[in-house]
């Protein structure tokens, strides 16, 4: 079974703390391969990747959700070594609004010695868009509503169809062969002049579903993406009741109102305001919601 191994890397708002760096999560989908992606890069992201003991030479694609400098200043830094680091392979960078800020990536020295792929995003509308494709998952996107065009994230796994042995046997059909690929790819074979169906000697696993909020206030499409996930990793840059809704974030009250909407298996809370500066003030205020968590630099979570 696959693995989803998540590493938010920093977890503060517009200003770092000594406790909390600028936003970035490493995210590693492991099965028979590994696939590994980072989502925001703000500043000092490439020597939080070297405390947290991940490479980021095995990424191949950064996914930005705006251009406010918290969550990209990181960028041409981390370019930067991967070129002194000789990298070959080329790295495409997913973000709103990119053509405004491919500069971005020319900034390195000593010379190029890979190609950055620029990969525009959708932020007007309301649907979800595919990104990449993979075998077993996607990875899309869908405009929220911040201060400037901004996007939420999210991977999605596919449904896992298995073969079932006990079916099988039951439908007196062979233990294996070559009917078992062939059912797969089309739904349905003849098989000794009888229709099997794949629904009738299958089960199903529903694959699971991070989403990554980004910078927003919570709105119609976020709680759209985020139905049903497994993790939400939410913006949450004020916990004060009542205040705050003006700079297009999303404030613990409007969380909590949302998390009764979308049957989010865990929700993390980051993207912290620094005038918030003890953890177990901020944890009194969520204690009676079990499904919240406050996130932390440095915290792992394994799906
Ligand atoms: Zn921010």
């Amino acid at each position: 079974m696959a693995k989803i191994e998540i590493t938010i890397l920093g977890t503060t708002a517009g200003i770092p703390t000594r406790e909390r760096a600028h936003p970035a999560i490493y995210l590693t989908y492991r099965d028979r391969n590994e696939f590994c992606y980072l989502f925001d890069c703000g500043e000092g992201t490439q020597r939080q990747m070297l405390l947290a003991d991940l490479n980021p030479m095995k990424l191949n694609e950064i996914f930005i959700t705006h251009w406010h400098g918290d969550h990209y200043f990181g960028l041409p830094g981390l370019v930067d070594t991967m070129s002194f680091e000789d990298r070959v392979k080329s790295l495409t960078i997913y973000a709103p609004e990119l053509k405004r800020f491919t500069n971005l990536f020319n900034l390195r020295y000593p010379s190029e010695t890979f190609k950055v792929i620029s990969r525009d995003v959708p932020t007007k509308g309301d649907k979800i868009t595919d990104l990449l494709e993979t075998a077993n998952f996607k990875i899309v996107s869908i405009p929220v509503e911040h201060e400037m065009p901004a996007v939420a994230y999210g991977l999605m796994e596919k449904e896992r169809i298995k073969i079932d042995k006990n079916k099988i046997k039951q439908a007196g059909l062979p233990a294996q062969g070559l009917i078992y690929k062939k059912i797969k790819e089309k739904g349905k074979v003849i098989f000794k002049n009888r229709e099997i169906k794949l629904e009738s000697i299958s089960t199903t696993r529903k694959g699971k579903k991070i989403v990554y909020s980004g910078d927003t206030k919570v709105c119609d499409n976020l709680i759209k993406l985020a139905q049903n996930t497994d993790l939400l990793i939410q913006d949450c840059t004020y916990f004060d009741f009542g205040k705050f809704k003006k700079y297009g974030h999303a404030s613990l009250e409007d969380i909590i109102k949302m998390v009764e909407q979308i049957n989010a298996k865990k929700v993390i809370l980051t993207h912290i305001s620094r005038r918030y500066k003890d953890p177990e003030k901020l944890r009194e205020k969520i204690k009676d919601y079990p499904s919240l968590e406050i996130a932390k630099d440095f915290m792992k979570i394994t799906i």
